[in-house]
């Protein structure tokens, strides 16, 4: 596997090679230990994590140092974020600097271990390498680099021409970033210190060329990083606020010293974010990993929210959307353990099982591109929906967890075997339909610590802490809602609108339906498949408002199909019309379509249409009558759905399901029928806009296969060869 890592430097997306073929070695900014770390700084070490253990999957041997900067640094730096006041505090209960920050080391790495996070091979631990930094201070200064004012040492700017080059930061930019920060005694406002001067009453202090005083924090990580790494390195990771000035200065002070580029490939983690806000003491939105733990969450479950973002983008954390990811964590466990405990996952798969499976081949080719972590979280969920035989099923999900640490797999594996007995026995007892006994049986393997979930004939068991909470209010399949198709009609009109990472286009198409429905008695189902642009949020806030909407919430991208059957398997309405939010009504458009399924021949009516002649070919068409409706909008009669069936998950993109259904629709006997001047407005299709060209010709051409497979060879439905 090549991995093509995206490198601030220079602002690409660059083949990673190491320095020495077949290791890596890897510098993290690590914790400053004078407070909790919060789950900011945890994204950013998952980061580093995941990217180790990307390496190490490929036979990389990798080296990794964290430095942890402990108390007595940089009182600067603490002035500024007002963080003294707790450390004032604290030595004010008669706590010595060194154990405050002893204390916050050991939960900062309780933290790391309850998140999987790999422990890095060294914690350099700053106090502890003063005497490398006054070194790197003297080189520098020899150079003329940096220079000293009143027992301060402060870095030459102007002396390093290619100040800037990380950052982009030059001329006005720069000095609009230290600006805030001003200091009488440097000759230029853009250096900074590299050593200053203790100041009366200042306890932690070293002595040093210049009298005693203290390191400034930038140069701690450029003495570590080289001593511990070597004059060059591999990989620099940090979150993107380390950009400027910590990093920028990194690279002066050690290619300033060292005369030579250190480090191979600077990779920085976006921000996590709040309900929408930075993080801040003053705003009241700071949260440590135990605040989460305390309030039931297990620690891999954030762990699983970090890896539904990709690192380079934002990640909004939001309680529901860590509620979300618990969800799909148990999910993705039971599944799990549902393909180890069955029978045959003792046996060796077969060689090509393993080798040649195509979510496997996804997989690693997401974790490849810069690190995709949620396309590799699709192949997961790809992988453990799959029909791949289970002994090679969990020989794969092991190979996944070792990268991606999530505890998928339980140890040991399967259920116990006077379980699994009970269990045998019930199965039996429920195909002869002997449900009392089965029932009795059902109690003892939930005594015995089992969940038990019964699918139709099938039953699956699983450990009790694994089972689902019930009241999630979030879903994985569309199995996974109740089917009202059977019951009677409660409503006139069951509106059903899917949409993904679209929250404007959602929230324009559901605003017209609720404004549309002219007196027609309309539920809105609203289908939000695996957004993580906050649709969950306001999806909620909706429904509340207004008690026509439904919410559904699906906690991954379950594909189009999926999503629309959600909307069929809980609709009550007599008339059922699928939107997406390319349509926008603007009128009354439910009474014409109410109209054109009169007719008890008619299957599927909407606005747009095609034809064929071939099965391969189609073309729009104005009608009447079409082969097929398309899916922006179409509208059947919900007896129909019971007998022509739902539609074919397998569609995961929305090309071609429409022609699929719409035929399925056909071969009943029933006609598709356009109705013209529907009250509507069309938008760009958000699917098709924002899918790259070539996506769109593999998920469209995977698609199209999958339809002609079904109906390429029955040309006999089309309309052209019916007259
Ligand atoms: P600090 O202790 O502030 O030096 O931060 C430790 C690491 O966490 C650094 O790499 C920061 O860039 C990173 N970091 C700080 N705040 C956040 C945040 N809100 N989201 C992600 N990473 C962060
Ligand atoms: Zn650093």
């Amino acid at each position: 596997m090549v991995l093509q890592l995206y490198d601030t430097l220079s602002r690409s997306k660059k083949l990673f090679q190491p320095l020495q073929s077949g290791k890596a070695s890897i510098y993290s900014c690590g914790p400053t230990v004078y407070r909790d770390v919060h789950i900011g700084n945890l994204r950013t070490y998952l980061l580093a994590d995941w990217l180790r253990r990307t390496l190490e999957a490929q036979g990389t041997q990798v080296q990794h140092v964290k430095n942890i900067t402990d108390v007595g640094h940089m009182r600067q730096e603490l002035l500024d974020r007002g963080e003294d006041k707790v450390i004032a505090a604290a030595i004010a209960a008669g706590k010595t600097p060194q154990e405050i920050a002893q204390h916050y080391t050991e939960s900062f790495f309780e933290d790391e271990a309850a998140l999987n996070i790999k422990p890095a091979h060294e914690f350099p631990r700053a106090t502890a390498y003063v005497g490398q930094m006054i070194a790197m201070i003297e080189q520098l200064v020899a150079k003329d680099l940096a220079y000293e004012v009143e027992g301060n040492v402060y870095y030459r700017v102007g002396g390093f021409p290619d100040y800037g080059k990380l950052s982009g930061n030059t001329g006005e930019a720069l000095l609009e970033g230290v600006r805030a920060e001003v200091d009488p005694l440097k000759n230029d406002s853009r250096d900074f210190a590299l050593w200053k001067a203790a100041e009366e009453g200042r306890t932690t202090k070293w002595p040093s060329p210049w009298g005693d005083g203290f390191p400034g924090w930038h140069i701690e990580c450029s003495a570590m990083s080289t001593q511990l790494l070597g004059d060059r390195f591999d990989i620099h990771t940090g979150g993107v606020d380390n950009v400027f000035p910590h990093h920028e200065d990194e690279i002066a002070q050690s290619e300033g010293a060292l005369g030579h580029e250190v480090v191979g490939h600077w990779v920085h983690g976006q921000h996590l974010l709040v309900d929408g806000l930075k993080m801040a003491k003053s705003t009241g939105n700071v949260y440590t990993l135990s605040q989460l733990t305390e309030r039931g969450y297990d620690p891999l479950a954030f762990r699983y929210l970090c890896a539904t973002v990709h690192y380079r983008k934002r990640l909004n954390f939001t309680f529901n959307s860590l509620r979300a990811a618990s969800a799909a964590l148990s999910k993705l466990r039971q599944e799990a353990f549902l393909a180890t405990e069955s029978d045959d996952s003792s046996e060796e798969p077969k060689e090509g099982e393993v080798t040649d499976n195509e979510w496997a081949d996804a997989f690693w080719e997401a974790l490849s591109d810069d690190l995709h972590l949620p396309r590799a979280l699709a192949a997961l969920w790809g992988l453990v929906k799959s029909e791949t035989a289970p002994s090679a099923k969990a020989k794969l999900l092991r190979e996944f967890d070792e990268v991606l640490g999530l505890d998928l797999l339980p140890e040991p594996a399967g259920l116990p075997e006077p379980v699994r007995a009970l269990v045998d026995e019930r199965q039996e007892l429920r195909a002869r339909a002997d449900f009392t006994p089965a029932d009795k049986l059902r109690e003892r393997v939930e005594a015995a610590g089992f969940a038990v979930r019964d699918i139709h004939e099938r039953s699956e068991v699983v450990p009790q802490e694994m089972a689902l909470p019930t009241d999630m209010g979030v879903l994985h399949s569309s199995d996974d809602v109740p089917s009202h198709l059977d019951d009677p009609d409660g409503a006139g009109f069951t509106v059903i609108l899917t949409g993904r990472d679209d929250l404007d286009g959602l929230r324009r198409t559901a605003e017209a339906v609720l404004a549309n429905t002219s007196g027609h008695d309309v539920e809105l189902i609203v289908v939000d498949n695996g957004s993580s642009d906050g649709t969950a949020e306001w999806l909620q806030e909706l429904a509340t408002r207004d008690q026509r909407v439904q919410p559904i919430t699906c906690d991954h991208n379950i594909g189009i199909g999926a999503a629309r059957n959600c909307g069929m398997r809980a609709a009550h309405g007599r008339v059922i019309v699928l939107l997406d939010t390319s349509v926008e009504p603007t009128g009354d458009f439910l009474s014409p379509l109410d109209e054109a399924l009169e007719d008890n021949s008619t299957g599927i009516v909407g606005p747009f249409g095609v034809i064929s002649e071939d099965m391969r070919e189609f073309e729009d068409a104005p009608g009447p009558e079409v082969d097929a409706v398309e899916g922006y909008l179409m509208a059947l009669r919900r007896t129909r759905v019971r007998e022509v069936g739902l539609m074919d998950e397998k569609f995961r993109f929305y090309r071609h399901l429409d022609l699929d259904y719409s035929l399925a629709v056909r071969e009943r006997g029933y006609r598709n029928w356009i109705v013209s001047g529907l009250p509507l407005r069309r938008h760009a299709h958000t699917d098709w806009e924002r899918t790259p060209q070539e996506e769109r010709d593999r998920l469209s051409k995977r698609n199209f296969y999958r339809f002609l497979k079904k109906y390429g060879h029955s040309t006999d439905l089309l309309l052209a060869q019916s007259k």
